[in-house]
């Protein structure tokens, strides 16, 4: 089916993330027993608070496109049940497409050995990555010097979806769990804002569980931890089994960065980043190293010459695009348009494209919906059939 208004998938993912969209009641029945539900590992991406409502985690637009699913009641947008059952996408009362929800995976209904609900400590993002956070704690918020976009504290007040602090042997026998029936292809496991040596122990331990419960001798995915102040820990990290790594830059932009970013910046300023990623690129390889951002911010020249830097080292870029939630300082503002999003990681991808990175296996397009560079990478190599949503 051909787009409508002249929209492309992208620019429609971008609408789709900033303007955020609704259900029907038919629509969403389902959700939390044959489709994934919204559990909240680390922040809430909802443009509204839902309470105890089931939503999507995300959603497949006709291409395979992974779309996050932000709630708004406001939207244009709207998914209701069709005929036959099918699930239809439509702006204004248009239709623009169909869609589909994700099937929910059979390990979110098991315990570990323990009586501890898997999906307590860990969730699929998208169709295939496996998400742990395995200290959802960020000290800022106690100085009010949290990143004036995060609502990790009051994600975790209002939802209490996950346990705060997670054993080694849950995540491994959760993600075992996860592997087994295939709904897992990588990991994404972070910290939070963990902030200390003591980080490269914890991963240590949870790793070597991972790879005892799994029988995988490497792990495929990524560890998103904080730059380490001694960077020979980027070594142990590497041989404690993970095949990628990735550093939270969340703004290229200097002073906006000090500005955006308080207490993180205070704490890291890019400068140690780069030393990490650098470091990173040594011992892990070209484009198994990750520079995420929080994409919508800061003008979009800025992050271009972020992207440019980052892919000349040999990383890879992810840039989540942002929109206002509730409980983060900038609830009530009002991210750019999708079209923005879509022509500039266009030009992001191409710049990336230009210098012949390996392509990202650890993190992929399947991996999150909140991220559309790896889409506009996927079309930009061609790797992929583009047919209309
Ligand atoms: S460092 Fe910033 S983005 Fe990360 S958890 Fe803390 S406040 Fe949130």
């Amino acid at each position: 089916m051909k787009p409508v208004h002249g929209t492309d998938t992208l620019e429609l993912k971008g609408d789709l993330l900033t303007e955020g969209v609704r259900a029907t009641a038919e629509a969403l029945d389902g959700v939390g027993t044959i489709y994934k539900e919204q559990n909240h590992g680390l922040f809430g991406w909802d443009l509204e608070d839902h309470g105890e409502e089931k939503l999507p985690d995300d959603f497949l637009l006709g291409d395979s496109t992974v779309v996050q699913f932000r709630k708004n009641g406001r939207s244009p947008f709207l998914v209701e049940r069709a005929e036959g059952g099918k699930l239809l996408l439509q702006r204004d009362g248009e239709p623009i497409g169909p869609v589909s929800w994700i099937p929910r995976p059979s390990f979110y209904e098991r315990s570990t050995s323990d009586g501890t609900p898997m999906v307590k400590i860990g969730q699929i993002g998208g169709e295939d990555c496996f998400f742990i956070c395995y200290n959802n704690y960020c000290a800022h918020f106690s100085k009010r010097k949290e990143c004036l976009f995060c609502n990790l504290v009051d994600t975790s007040r209002k939802y209490r979806s996950v346990i705060t602090r997670k054993q080694a042997d849950q995540i491994g026998e959760t993600t075992a769990a996860a592997f087994r029936e295939g709904a897992a292809k990588h990991i994404l496991m972070t910290g939070g804002c963990f902030g200390n040596e003591k980080e490269v122990e914890v991963v240590e331990t949870i790793l070597a569980a991972i790879r005892r419960h799994t029988g995988l001798d490497r792990i495929p995915g990524t560890l998103l931890p904080s730059p380490p102040e001694d960077l020979a820990s980027l070594r142990r990290y590497h041989d404690a089994g993970i095949d990628a790594v990735a550093f939270s830059l969340e703004i290229w932009d200097e002073p906006m960065y000090r500005a955006l970013c308080p207490g993180k910046a205070g704490d890291t300023p890019r400068k140690k980043f780069l030393e990490s990623l650098d470091e990173a690129v040594r011992v892990f390889g070209p484009g198994n190293v990750y520079g995420v951002f929080v994409m919508g911010l800061e003008p979009a020249d800025s992050l271009f010459e972020g992207v440019d830097d980052l892919s000349s080292l040999g990383a890879h870029v992810v840039p989540f695009v942002w929109s206002p939630n509730p409980g983060s300082r900038l609830y009530g503002h009002r991210a750019p348009r999708g079209a923005w999003y879509a022509e500039n990681v266009r030009r992001f991808a191409e710049i990336v494209a230009s210098k012949k990175l390996p392509p990202s296996i650890n993190h992929c397009r399947k991996c999150d919906g909140n991220n559309m560079l790896h889409d506009a990478l996927d079309r930009l190599t061609g790797s992929r059939p583009r047919p209309g949503p």
